[in-house]
């Protein structure tokens, strides 16, 4: 089995994330898609990202009725750090259904995989997966491979979908009372609403 994986903070989970996903299912023939909502990324450590449960309960509620789609909570379920590296192996070690893992990620994320933890460990156990976004220039391969020997080898470099979204902008629309309709599946958008989330604090 093909199984891909997308690894996000979903706070909030958005359209950009489910087009990806779908994208990335349907040119490589994946069989599923493992959403895998992160514990306190490492990478965004001062980041006063929501809590862990709401961020599994939007992602869950995002892919409602998407057939292949799940949701993991692995990484949350980790005890310290998660690392993608140790995620791909635990996942290989639970599960004997998927012969190749596709790790999805946006062109953004991949000029940044280079400084995960042990990049290499990663490109061993599953191929790349690389969605454009907007904003952020076809990369450079040479330039890839040179910072990751062996990147070229595993690199699905994708042309499609462009969806101009982020969950920055959307957190920022929210604290501004500005209309999220069409960002976000509306169950995720009932969900905000119903838990105030990236509401500024009150006083
Ligand atoms: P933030 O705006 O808070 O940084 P985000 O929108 O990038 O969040 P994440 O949950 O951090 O959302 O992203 C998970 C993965 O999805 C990352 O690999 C990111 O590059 C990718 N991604 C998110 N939105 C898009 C998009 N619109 N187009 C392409 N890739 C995206």
């Amino acid at each position: 089995m093909k199984t891909g994986i997308l690894g996000g903070t979903f706070d909030p989970p958005h359209t950009g994330h489910l087009e990806m996903a779908r994208e990335a299912k349907a040119a490589l023939g994946l069989e599923r898609v493992l959403f895998m909502v992160a514990g306190q990324p490492q990478l965004k450590p001062n980041s006063n990202i929501s809590p862990a449960a709401d961020r599994l309960e939007m992602a869950r509620l995002a892919i409602d009725g998407e057939e292949g789609f799940s949701v993991s909570a692995m990484e949350i379920e980790r005890s310290g750090a998660t690392y993608t590296a140790d995620t791909l192996e635990e996942l290989k070690r639970q599960d004997s259904v998927t012969d190749r893992y596709y790790f999805i990620l946006g062109w953004d994320n991949l000029e940044k995989l280079k400084d995960w933890h042990q990049p290499l460990r990663i490109i061993e156990n599953c191929y790349i997966v690389a969605i454009p976004r907007k904003g952020y220039a076809l990369p450079d391969t040479e330039k890839l491979e040179k910072e990751l020997p062996g990147i070229l080898q595993c690199l699905f470099l994708l042309d499609k979908p462009v969806i101009d979204v982020s969950a920055s902008s959307i957190r920022q629309k929210v604290r501004l009372s500005q209309d999220i309709t069409g960002l976000v599946p509306e169950k995720v958008a009932g969900y905000i609403r119903e838990r105030g989330l990236y509401k500024p604090n009150p006083l």
